[in-house]
């Protein structure tokens, strides 16, 4: 099963695992634990469970059987480099993705150390991006290298919960950055200046920069009003797109 996706940037969601369990201070509001309890308790196949780690191989073909070419996050409700999620699947994953050239895979992790020992011998099929959260300097920064080793065309980061002024960054080698704040009740705020200092960054070390939201509070510090428009930085909206991946459609 596939699912259209609400996420600015990507089209479907594609879910061949679902739960996951707690890592970094990112995880603190995991929208995918809401989202699976709530799955749970309307019967939706797959969350029987809830939240706990499931491997759904039922779900493996559905990729294939979509002609039309279609932009796909990977585990939206996973992390598909989860140390419980053996190599054997991974490959079956990856399988899938080599034969569907004509889709994209968007594939996010917080394991960032797991996956680069996992491609430490594979090589990665041109149609998947992959990408890790870079939510603090102590859990995120450091999956910046680990993302670096990784052979892919293109290489992400996902900077959302952004819950701090995350410092210097190096760029070499990645190609899209995301910015994003936190979203759901309990959402931590997002500073106008953590935001820009990304921005700047991206533009000094010419990387496309796309800012997702501003989530639960604004620019002003307050808690922002639902109607409130939540995708301008600056007094504009930045939905720059990798150099790389428009090449390939152009
Ligand atoms: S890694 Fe992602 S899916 Fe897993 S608990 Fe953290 S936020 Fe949720």
């Amino acid at each position: 099963m596939t699912t259209t996706s609400r996420i600015e940037w990507t089209e479907q969601t594609w879910n061949p695992a679902v739960g996951c369990t707690k890592i970094s201070s990112g995880c603190k509001h995991c929208y995918a634990e809401t989202m699976a309890k709530r799955l749970k308790a309307m019967g939706t196949p797959g969350y029987e469970n809830g939240f706990a780690l499931q491997i759904l191989p039922q779900r493996l073909l559905d990729p294939i059987k979509r002609k039309k070419p279609t932009v796909y996050f990977v585990n939206s409700m996973s992390d598909l480099f989860h140390d419980r999620i053996p190599d054997g699947y991974i490959e079956q994953v990856f399988e899938v993705i080599e034969q569907t050239p004509q889709h994209t895979y968007q594939i996010l992790t917080k394991r960032a150390a797991r996956m680069a020992r996992y491609f430490k011998n594979r090589s990665v099929p041109d149609n998947a991006w992959l990408g890790v959260t870079v939510e603090n300097r102590k859990h995120g920064v450091p999956r910046i290298d680990y993302l670096r080793k990784v052979p892919a065309r293109i290489r992400f980061l996902s900077i959302e919960p952004l819950l701090e002024d995350i410092g210097a960054l190096d760029l070499k080698n990645i190609q899209w950055v995301i910015v994003g704040g936190e979203s759901g009740p309990k959402a931590r705020p997002m500073k106008q200046e953590w935001a820009d200092s990304v921005r700047l960054q991206c533009a000094k070390q010419k990387v496309a920069f796309f800012f997702k939201q501003w989530g639960g509070w604004g620019a002003d510090g307050q808690k922002r009003a639902k109607s409130a428009n939540g995708r301008e930085l600056n007094g504009r909206t930045w939905d720059e797109m990798p150099r790389e991946a428009l090449l390939a459609v152009g």
